[in-house]
């Protein structure tokens, strides 16, 4: 795609790397066929190649975002279903990253919209904050139909019905092994402590009994995803940075892993060397993603022992930000067949549930349109089990399906001696159903 950047806007390191991903792309269009908001809407701005447009005209003629350019990028989900697609390697992540920075120091959203985004900012990524908001929808929920914003209302709705207690596992703590394989750092996150503490408690006890050593270090918390993707680069990178020093001070110290169970988060922290790129935390952002690994990477390497054959059937979900994001697609199906579990897969299984941050507060309408297809697709399977990757999703299909949801690793867990999941023990639908606002 030819560009008209002049060499004074190129000495901005934003808008030039946003010019070497334009010129990547050659239009050919075969994005589109895997976009899950084109083929839902239909519109060509609401595919790949549209947004791509619209960002090139915006950022080449350092316009004032209009409302039909940020409408069509905010539709996007961010699932990076159009990376895998494409055959010329645009990397759209970084381009619809930049975008959303650009419309948010630029454009003026209606007050309702700021309000909101202003108080996601400063609620999900802190779990005690989080909690506590999760408390107040729960006590707002018979009030629900008296509030006019869906969006107020999808956040109200998708309020779990039981908030777990606090696990004292997310405090900074070693958690020692006899015979040390490895040493680990275990990223805890921010809305996955307040919404499900049985993920990390897997995590620990599956590592430990593999044989790596566990730290969670002191000082790390939110990756910065949540306010990243909603172009607030100021507050993702100040979090982002607190977790930079914290697992360098652990690095100093030896380390072979830093290990993330939420895919979504791995991502981001895999992508802080392209964040701060231009930062004084450059070199240590660098060593920072060259460690980090899904979770599912590390217990590939620590030689899992073989579980035996079990009726159970799994259907897996694989999240976007893991399939898409890290292209990490084999490995979490590996290991729950060596496990012992039968493991099915879903038709269309690249397409995104609607989860995607928080992609299903602020988009209700497409989000429930894309989660009842993702739960149809899954159920058509008559799995005993939904087994994914990334709490978001667990949260957005679990409020759909009335099979059991929980992450891989929990299964995993299982399987070598653990506990059997909590979540599997519960009835229908993990939080009410969303209702679909159309
Ligand atoms: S597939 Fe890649 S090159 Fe083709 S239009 Fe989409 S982004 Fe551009
Ligand atoms: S990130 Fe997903 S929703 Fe956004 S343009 Fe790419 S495929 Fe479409």
């Amino acid at each position: 795609m030819q560009t008209t950047f002049t060499p004074e806007q190129l000495t901005d390191p934003g808008t030039s790397r946003a010019n070497d991903i334009l010129r990547a792309c050659v239009h050919c269009g075969f994005c589109t066929a895997t976009c899950p908001t084109y083929q839902i809407l239909g519109d060509e701005l609401d595919s790949p190649r549209g947004r791509i447009y619209l960002i090139k005209d915006m950022l080449e003629n350092e316009r004032v975002p209009d409302e039909k350019t940020v409408k069509h990028i905010d539709r996007c989900l961010s699932c990076l279903a159009c990376m895998t697609t494409c055959p010329s390697g645009v990397h759209y992540m970084h381009l619809v990253d930049h975008a959303r920075a650009y419309i948010e120091q630029n454009y003026k959203r209606p007050l309702s919209d700021r309000a909101l985004r202003w108080v996601l900012a400063r609620i999900l990524p802190y779990p005690y904050r989080f909690r506590l908001a999760l408390l107040g929808a729960k006590m707002g929920r018979p009030f629900m139909r008296f509030i006019p914003d869906p969006r107020l209302r999808a956040m109200i709705e998708m309020a779990p019905k039981v908030i777990p207690p606090v696990s004292c596992n997310d405090d900074p703590q070693t958690f020692h092994v006899a015979d040390k394989k490895m040493r680990v750092a275990l990223m805890t996150g921010c809305a996955q402590r307040a919404l499900n503490t049985d993920i990390n408690d897997a995590t620990i006890r599956l590592l430990t009994r593999l044989g790596a050593e566990v730290v969670i270090p002191k000082g790390q918390g939110c990756c910065g995803a949540l306010t990243h993707h909603m172009g607030k680069e100021t507050e993702s990178h100040a979090t982002a940075a607190k977790n930079i020093r914290a697992w360098v001070a652990e690095m100093d110290a030896g380390l072979d892993a830093i290990v993330i169970n939420t895919s979504g988060c791995g991502t981001t922290v895999k992508d802080y060397g392209h964040m701060f790129r231009n930062s004084d935390l450059a070199a240590n952002a660098a060593r920072v993603s060259a460690i980090a690994l899904d979770v599912s990477e590390v217990l590939m390497k620590l030689d899992m022992p073989e579980g035996d054959a079990k009726d159970t059937k799994v259907a897996y979900h694989a999240a976007c930000s893991l399939q898409h994001g890290q292209q990490i697609k084999t490995h979490p199906k590996t290991l729950l067949k060596k496990a012992g579990f039968t493991v099915l897969e879903p038709a269309d299984s690249h397409l995104c549930c609607g989860s995607a941050g928080t992609y299903n507060l602020m988009q209700p309408e497409i989000s429930g349109q894309l989660r009842d297809r993702k739960v149809q697709t899954l159920e058509a399977l008559k799995p005993d089990i939904i087994a994914a990757g990334n709490i978001g999703c667990m949260m957005q299909i679990g409020s759909a399906s009335e099979t059991p949801i929980v992450h891989t690793v929990e299964l995993l867990d299982w399987a070598t001696g653990g506990p059997r999941p909590a979540g599997l023990d519960r009835n229908g639908p993990q939080t009410p159903q969303v209702p679909i606002l159309r």
